[in-house]
């Protein structure tokens, strides 16, 4: 351990790959958002479904929408995105899209019954970085750094640090790389993934991850076929020396589930503040639970807890970047400005200031943010305070659904996106 109580293999090893040219963000607005979905509808059909697979980062992955970071901060959310593409498709003509997009709900709701998993990769994750010896320290910098000698692996490492952004066929075979041909620890390349990716989030990450290595669905695993690289990636690799012959990783199996969370309501006639997170930066349907609109508006932002180790310059900039545009555009609506700020106490101090009753804000899924809001909770207790945490139609509705495998739930799918 250091000197700051971190496990010594966090010291020297820098959270940006020398081989990376400087990192250039894209903005993290809504305007930005809009502008990638009315790109991406018209290719939301047909296209999609024939060419999503094609990993072609020097077109700038024209086949696929990249609206992930703003996905995942909800800069625009799941029901906008639906919607456009019904608007312009049958759900037969567009079903992939609407799967994929329906993946994230149901990774969302899988995790949130059974939390246990999140918290049993972080302590995993601890015991990997703790317990690392020279030998695997090397080979996790090698890997990160893009300097295993597998070009395609090399190329991917490098473009998610530069860019935040990874194409899921990519993000498959690198996952399965790592564990089957590299035979490093998965938690520690979902842990690389966590740090550099602008859509870095808990459960579609940690699932994905747990899903390449046969750990998700007990027994299955991806493996990385070099003719699929060539095929997929337009002749551009051709790896050799993959494993394309391993076990699936074993462990225990998935937690009992809990039942599915449900929101709060918030109280009525209280003095009430609104505070925004990274989870969800659409805050209207939080507005629409209140009676009378709130009277200060204030943000915290848990990114640095998605890992032990910092996080990129580029995903803490484009979190604190879309929190920062979600204020402005709400500015008129939320009362008057306070902090945006990473400590539990600031906001604390600013809902004393305030005189404040209440604070509402949306429900963040299992992950930093949601601990951060436990965190609060108890503080605010102390000074009477009371956090209400509104949960949205979409999540309340697909959430629950996630029993079982990503089959049953797509059984929803007409009755989710009927109401849109
Ligand atoms: C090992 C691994 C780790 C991953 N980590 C993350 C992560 O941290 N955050 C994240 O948002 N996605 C993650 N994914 C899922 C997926 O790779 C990305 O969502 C997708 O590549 C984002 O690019 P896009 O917006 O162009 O996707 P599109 O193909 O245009 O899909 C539209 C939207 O659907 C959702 N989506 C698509 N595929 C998936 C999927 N397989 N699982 C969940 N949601 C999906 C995303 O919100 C995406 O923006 C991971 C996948 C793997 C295999």
């Amino acid at each position: 351990m250091d000197v700051e109580g971190r496990p010594a293999i966090w010291r020297g090893m820098t959270d940006q790959s020398p081989i990376s040219p400087p990192p250039a963000s894209p903005p993290a607005t809504r305007t930005e958002a809009l502008a990638r979905l009315a790109r991406f509808l018209p290719h939301a059909g047909r296209d999609y479904a024939s060419r999503r697979n094609h990993d072609l980062p020097a077109a700038g992955h024209p086949h696929v929408s990249r609206l992930s970071p703003y996905l995942r901060h909800r800069l625009i959310t799941e029901e906008e995105v639906l919607a456009a593409v019904l608007g312009r498709f049958s759900l037969g003509s567009a079903e992939k899209f609407v799967q994929e997009v329906c993946w994230r709900s149901y990774w969302k709701g899988w995790l949130e019954m059974r939390p246990a998993v999140w918290a049993a990769y972080r302590r995993e994750l601890a015991e990997v970085l703790d317990g690392a010896d020279a030998d695997l320290r090397d080979r996790l910098e090698a890997a990160e750094a893009g300097k295993t000698g597998i070009d395609c692996f090399d190329a991917w490492a490098a473009e998610l640090v530069a860019t935040g952004y990874m194409h899921n066929h990519a993000r498959m075979w690198f996952a399965s790389i790592w564990i089957f041909t590299l035979r490093l620890p998965w938690q520690a390349g979902a842990d690389f993934f966590l740090r550099h990716l602008l859509d870095g989030d808990p459960a579609s990450n940690t699932l994905g991850w747990r899903w390449v290595a046969g750990l998700q669905t007990q027994g299955k695993h991806y493996l990385a076929r070099p003719d699929n690289i060539a095929r997929y990636t337009e002749g551009r690799f051709a790896p050799k020396g993959l494993v394309t012959d391993a076990e699936p990783l074993k462990g225990p199996a998935p937690p009992q589930r809990r039942p599915a969370p449900v929101g709060d309501r918030p109280q009525a006639g209280l003095r009430t503040g609104l505070l925004l997170t990274e989870e969800d930066l659409s805050p209207a349907f939080v507005l629409e639970a209140l009676e009378t609109p709130p009277v200060a508006h204030a943000a915290l932002i848990s990114v640095a807890g998605r890992s032990p180790r910092a996080v990129s310059g580029l995903v803490a900039g484009f979190t604190r970047d879309a929190v920062t545009d979600a204020m402005g555009r709400w500015s008129g609506r939320i009362g008057s400005p306070g902090p945006v700020t990473d400590e539990v106490e600031t906001i604390a101090a600013w809902a004393e200031a305030e005189g404040l009753e209440q604070l509402v804000t949306a429900f963040a899924p299992v992950g930093p943010a949601a601990a951060a809001l436990e965190a609060l909770e108890a503080r605010l207790a102390r000074s009477d305070i009371a956090l209400s945490r509104v949960m949205r139609d979409w999540d309340a509705a697909a959430w629950p659904h996630a029993t079982h495998g990503f089959f049953r739930f797509k059984e929803h799918i007409p009755e989710l996106v009927a109401g849109l």
